[in-house]
This record gives C-alpha cells, sequence and structure tokens, in this order.
C-alpha cells in the first residue's frame, strides 16, 4: 500500500475516524456491544494473512509506541521473529498506569477492554507468541475485574484460547495485578514483578526480546498500542498512516486535566494544535486562554512549556521535543496563573523521591537531594546560586541511571528552571527580605 499525502493542517478528527468509540462507556463494553461496534470483525482473517502481513500493515501505519518512548511498533513487533531456542515467546502488555496525569489506558480497560483483547491476540501473532500477560496497576480493581469479563467471553465465544477464532493459532491471555510501585511500569521491573520478584528494573542488554519474562523472548508494548492493531489491520496501515505528520502518525488518546473546564480524554488526529485540544473538548482553560500560566504536556515526566510556547505548540513527536519537552503519555496538565508553579513542580519530584527504587546512586540521593531543595525553592529559603546548582544536579541525574525514572525526575526541574527562573529568584528575594524586616 502506498502512504497517503500529508496535510499541513490537523483535526477535528471525524467520528467514523475514531478507533475508541466507546471512550465515555455510551455503549455495552461487553462481548455483544464490541462486536456492535465491529470489534473481532474478521480477525481470523487477519490471522491467517499471516506474520509478515501484519508487521508489513503496522510498518505502513507509522505507528510508534504509546507508553512514552515512542519506539517504531512495527519494527519492535519484528525483533521477535528470529530463532528462539525452542523458548516460548510472550507479549506483555504494560497496563500499569501509574504516571501522574495519565489515565488513557485506564479508560481503553474501562470501557473498551475487548479491543485489547483482540489487540492482544493481533499483536500475538505478529511476534510467534504464546500468550500474553496484561500486567495491570493493583489500583485499576474495576478496569481489572472488566478486563478479567472480557477474556472470558473472548474464550467462551473460541475467539481466543486453543484455536483462537478458528485459525489454528493457539494464544492465552492472563491478567496480573501490580501492587502500587510506580516504577513497575518500567518494562524490566515489570518483568521482574511479573516473575514474582521486588520490582526493580534491569541493566539492558540484554533486551527482553532476546531474555525478558521468565528468559524467553518477550515483547513489552502499552495498552493504547496493542488496542489499535486490530483497527488498522482492518482499515489498513496507510489509512492509519494518513493522520498526523510524518513519523507522527496516526490518531491519539489525549488526557487533559488541572485548570481547565471539562478535563477530559479525547481521541484525536496526531500533531492537533495544544491550543485546539484544550479549547475545542476540554473546554477551555479556567477563566479564558489569558490565564494559562504553563502546562505540562505528556504526563509529569516531560517539561512544562509556558503560554508563549503553548499558543503554537503541534501535539506530536516532533513538536513537543522542539519545544524542549516530549509527548510522553500525551497528559495534558493544564495551570493556571493561581498555580505556585514551583511548589507543583516541588510535589512532583516528591513523588519521584518516593517511587525511585534505589538501586543507583544517582537516581536514589541525587532525586533525595533535588527534592529537597525544591522544597527551599517553594519557601524561598535557598541561596540564587542553589538554583544553577539544581540545574547542574539534574544534569548529572540524566542519562546516569539504570531506567528513565532518573530523568524523568530530572527534566521537570530542568523545565521550571528553563522558563521560570525569574519567579524562583523573586521568591528567594521576597524571603531575604522578610527575614531582614524580622
Ligand atoms: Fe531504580 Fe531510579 Fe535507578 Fe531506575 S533510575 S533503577 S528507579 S534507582
Amino acid at each position: 500500500a502506498q502512504s497517503a499525502p500529508k496535510k499541513t493542517t490537523f483535526g477535528p478528527l471525524a467520528d467514523e475516524d475514531r478507533i475508541f468509540t466507546n471512550l465515555y462507556g455510551r455503549h455495552d463494553w461487553r462481548l455483544k456491544g464490541a462486536l456492535n461496534r465491529g470489534d473481532w470483525y474478521k480477525t481470523k482473517e487477519i490471522l491467517l494473512k499471516g506474520v509478515d502481513w501484519i508487521l508489513n500493515e503496522i510498518k505502513i501505519s507509522g505507528l510508534r509506541g504509546r507508553g512514552g518512548a515512542g519506539f517504531p511498533t512495527g519494527m519492535k513487533w519484528s525483533f521477535m521473529n528470529k530463532p528462539s531456542d525452542g523458548r516460548p515467546k510472550y507479549l506483555v502488555v504494560n497496563a500499569d498506569e501509574g504516571e501522574p496525569g495519565t489515565c488513557k489506558d485506564r479508560e481503553i480497560m474501562r470501557h473498551d477492554p475487548h479491543k485489547l483483547v483482540e489487540g492482544c491476540l493481533i499483536a500475538g501473532r505478529a511476534m510467534g507468541a504464546r500468550a500474553a500477560y496484561i500486567y495491570i496497576r493493583g489500583e485499576f480493581y474495576n478496569e481489572s475485574s472488566n478486563l478479567q469479563v472480557a477474556i472470558n467471553e473472548a474464550y467462551a465465544a473460541g475467539l481466543i484460547g486453543k484455536n483462537a477464532c478458528g485459525s489454528g493459532y493457539d494464544f492465552d491471555v492472563f491478567v496480573m495485578r501490580g501492587a502500587g510501585a510506580y516504577i513497575c511500569g518500567e518494562e524490566t521491573a515489570l518483568i521482574e514483578s511479573l516473575e514474582g520478584k521486588q520490582g526493580k528494573p534491569r541493566l539492558k542488554p540484554p533486551f527482553p526480546a532476546d531474555v525478558g519474562v521468565f528468559g524467553c523472548p518477550t515483547t513489552v508494548a502499552n495498552v493504547e498500542t496493542v488496542s489499535v492493531a486490530p483497527t488498522i489491520c482492518r482499515r489498513g496501515g496507510s489509512w492509519f498512516q494518513s493522520f498526523g505528520r510524518e513519523r507522527n502518525s496516526g490518531t491519539k488518546l489525549f488526557n487533559i486535566s488541572g485548570h481547565v473546564n471539562h478535563p477530559c480524554t479525547v481521541e484525536e488526529e496526531m500533531s492537533v494544535p495544544l491550543k485546539d485540544l484544550i479549547e475545542r473538548h476540554a473546554g477551555g482553560v479556567r477563566g479564558g486562554w489569558d490565564n494559562l500560566l504553563a502546562v505540562i504536556p505528556g504526563g509529569s515526566s516531560t517539561p512544562l512549556i509556558p503560554k508563549k510556547v503553548c499558543e503554537e505548540v503541534l501535539m506530536d513527536f516532533d513538536g513537543l521535543i522542539q519545544a524542549q519537552t516530549g509527548l510522553g503519555t500525551a497528559a495534558i496538565i493544564v495551570m493556571d496563573k493561581s498555580t505556585d508553579i514551583i511548589r507543583a513542580i516541588a510535589r512532583l519530584i516528591e513523588f519521584y523521591k518516593h517511587e525511585s527504587c534505589g538501586q543507583c546512586t544517582p537516581c536514589r540521593e541525587g532525586v533525595d537531594w533535588m527534592n529537597k531543595m525544591m522544597w527551599r525553592f517553594v519557601h524561598g529559603n535557598a541561596r540564587p546560586a542553589e538554583i544553577d546548582m539544581i540545574w547542574e544536579l539534574s544534569k548529572q541525574i540524566e542519562g546516569h541511571t539504570i531506567c528513565a525514572l532518573g530523568d524523568g525526575a530530572a527534566w521537570p526541574v530542568q523545565g521550571l528552571i528553563r522558563h521560570f527562573r525569574p519567579v524562583m529568584e523573586s521568591r528567594i528575594a521576597e524571603y531575604q527580605q522578610q527575614q531582614a524586616r524580622a
């Protein structure tokens, strides 16, 4: 199939181009409702088209991982296509959605669980996997119940299990609940946890595609990534690729929370302008656009951007990198002018300090140190030179740890200093004046 020519303006997405048609629970999430919405349609034919055909459609679609890293999905899945010395292969679905501000995967599992179950089957087929393990955040009790019901229904209807959909392919799906650790959203910590150990990230290499869960070849994929695969296969990779900009294809779920009139989760075209998203779907910023202070565009690990950047930025991988931040999980946290921006970032750093697994020194000690400094900045009882010091500290953490949690803690601090250094300086000056008067 040929790639469709790219547009220069993006969104709004037409209703018939939405993949997640049950986001708000307007329909029955059970099998009957899912079948009415087109799920499980011609799944047998898709499976029989084979591994190469599925991988090719996913590659044509330009789909990039929706969990934050944005790695090309077709390429990642194709890493499983090599001899495994008799070991079974596994798909592990990362449903441990714990990034502050992020709840897109929760919505899928709550309202559209069959999309994920069917996605597991098709993605599993593309990898030659024997089974899928869905590792779901422990706090998502209702979602894990819905998911288990959907899995039971799929087994009972012969859609998964032995001879799935009558395709001759055997495929099982299991749900495993986490126990409340943010770090288990990191793929190798998740694998450790799935194996019954403490959720501590592993050094890479070996990569999971070589040595993953139970020592077998494994691909860990995000819920949204897996859930869009059936629709891509049914409508064609070039259909999905026609949305968004070059290298930033497809439709995407966005969470919009914070100081907006109508917080929501919405599916839109990739590369939609941030301002359009907030105004069209979330009822605008509380008190109007002029009341906007800053936005965290992709979950708490992505550096904030101030209002003037929000005016123009496009919500995709490249647009946000250019703005010195990232798409991350596409969870948009809006902060109006009533926000104490230093306190908001300090609260995030406290979260990372609490969630560090403690394995590596720059993260364990460095994030703890950043946390202590940030609370001094909140109250103003720091020296002006400490602003450069915490910047340097964040640079010493970034890129020097086993997993990305260290980076995730460093980047919010860097965003704060990049855009709100004068606010930090004036807080310190105010404190010094108060002390002088006392
Ligand atoms: Fe653990 Fe932090 Fe090191 Fe990740 S970066 S392995 S969370 S100590």
